[in-house]
């Protein structure tokens, strides 16, 4: 049963709750996993990893980034795991696995889901205050940011709640993003744009 506090005092009393969140299926949404949770890592982590939703493997392991699209995204980053859950608090636009699309890939989460959703990340950037944010994927950027396309964006830099947000794109293997002429610069100027800021960190 959802519980979900007024406000929130600590990370881990919001990771509980977060836990435990049942809204989307409350309103008859199709969700094929609880909650993924990110790790918390001690010392805490200094920047915000925020992806569109976990897929079936994280979905199991109720952690995220477990798949290939997690491991393609920690090569473009050249962190390795531990390296990565350290340096990074993972979330998503929304939590639970939202199943397949009838042709290809994940399931976009529904407008109304994200907002049910949209809370715990409000919450999650007022107790951790990162000085990074990394968004991956036109829908986490497009939440956080407003911004209807994604391309024009990849290689900039951006500010928001007094952090700095770098957008990357989906690393799913059902995008092609990187393979479209010009792309594969962009990629690279966004992923020296995070270098940069991690050493900064
Ligand atoms: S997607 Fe978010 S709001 Fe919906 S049930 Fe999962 S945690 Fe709750």
């Amino acid at each position: 049963v959802t519980a979900r506090k007024s406000s929130y005092r600590s990370l881990t009393s919001l990771a509980r709750d977060l836990s435990r969140c049942r809204d989307c299926l409350e309103e008859g949404f199709p969700l094929f996993s609880l909650p993924v949770r990110a790790p918390l890592a001690v010392p805490r982590q200094r920047a915000y990893l925020f992806g569109q939703a976990p897929g079936p493997l994280e979905g199991v392991e109720r952690l995220p980034w477990r798949g290939s699209a997690g491991q393609r995204l920690r090569e473009w980053l050249q962190l390795g795991e531990r390296e990565f859950y350290a340096t990074f608090y993972c979330a998503s636009v929304t939590r639970c696995d939202p199943g397949r699309a009838p042709k290809r890939g994940d399931r976009t989460p529904r407008k109304r889901e994200r907002e049910l959703c949209a809370p715990w990340r409000e919450w999650e950037l007022r107790l951790l205050r990162p000085q990074l944010i990394v968004t991956v994927g036109g829908l986490a950027l497009r939440n956080l940011l407003g911004f209807p396309k994604l391309t024009p964006h990849i290689g900039e830099r951006y500010s928001h709640e007094g952090a700095t947000l770098i957008p990357l794109p989906h690393t799913s293997g059902a995008s092609d993003w990187v393979n479209r002429p010009g792309n594969a610069e962009r990629l690279e100027r966004a992923l020296a744009l995070i270098r940069e800021e991690r050493a900064r960190l």
